[in-house]
This record gives structure tokens, C-alpha cells and sequence, in this order.
């Protein structure tokens, strides 16, 4: 049970990480980060698929899909 929690907390560290260099992060704290299907507000709970965007005249983001079955298997 113990070794679940240290896995977890990694994961987070990880995912905020990964938020911060596309400054996202603030954004996710303020439940602005959307789901694209279903446009639920994404949490560390219910995030099912993390896409990384690059549009060449954008500057790199992130898109999330909540994991919602209908979500997960819509893309
Ligand atoms: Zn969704």
C-alpha cells in the first residue's frame, strides 16, 4: 500500500513537470485544463491520455482526455 503512494506522488511530480514547460500548469491549478471530448475539468484523478501538440506556427502544448471509457476510446 505504502509502495502505491510513493508511485503516485512521482507521477504527479512527473505530470506537473511536464504542465510547467508547456505553462500549463497554472492553468491546471485553475481548472482551465479541459477534457477534449467531453470538456470535463481535468484533475490528477481523472486524467486518462495526455497528447503533446506541436503546431508548427504555435508553441508546444498539451491536450488531455479524461478517463472517461467514452472519452478514452473517442480520441
Ligand atoms: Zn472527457
Amino acid at each position: 500500500m505504502k509502495k502505491k503512494e510513493e508511485i503516485t506522488a512521482i507521477m504527479d511530480n512527473d505530470f506537473e513537470k511536464l504542465l510547467s514547460q508547456t505553462n500549463q500548469l497554472v492553468e491546471f491549478q485553475n481548472g482551465e485544463i479541459k477534457c477534449r471530448i467531453c470538456h470535463c475539468q481535468m484533475t490528477l484523478d481523472n486524467v486518462g491520455i495526455i497528447i503533446p501538440v506541436c503546431e508548427p506556427e504555435g508553441t508546444p502544448h498539451l491536450e488531455f482526455v479524461c478517463n472517461n471509457p467514452n472519452c478514452l476510446t473517442a480520441k
